[in-house]
């Protein structure tokens, strides 16, 4: 289960990334493998809610997914700080990504999210806001 999500996202986000547009079914595959996950990550790439932010001049890059109540953290296939992530990727494996995972590869495969600059010395600072938001998500 969890080697094939892995294989069908590797395939999707090569797809993608080959400027091929997902047919409906491919899309219904994806869906079959991640339900509801998939509509979620569609709808926050719809509404412009991937952000990549650069910041200069050492060119660090962080891709922030806006959540309803908090920001998230993702790195690319690796990590996201979401308590999906935690329960079903890292304990649970049932999934191999979560939805703002799912979320950010579409965006960068696709290009469709907000680039942002900022200045080195505002690094720490934002990263200070996104590990500790002044709310939690609790679904
Ligand atoms: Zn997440």
């Amino acid at each position: 289960m969890y080697s094939l999500n892995e294989k069908l996202l590797a395939e999707t986000q090569k797809k993608l990334q080959g400027g091929v547009t997902l047919d409906s079914k491919s899309l219904a595959e994806l869906r079959s493998k991640f339900g509801e996950k998939l509509d979620r990550a569609l709808k926050l790439l719809a509404d412009g809610h991937v952000k990549k932010y650069t910041f200069k001049p050492s060119k660090r890059e962080v891709w922030i997914v806006v959540g309803r109540t908090r920001d998230y953290q993702v790195l690319p296939r690796l990590y996201c700080m979401c308590d999906d992530f935690y329960l079903n990727v890292v304990i649970r494996r049932s999934d191999p990504a979560c939805y703002h995972m799912l979320a950010q590869m579409s965006a960068e495969a696709t290009k469709k999210f907000d680039e942002i600059e900022e200045h080195d010395e505002k690094y720490d600072l934002f990263m200070q806001e996104w590990a500790n938001p002044t709310e939690e998500q609790t679904s």
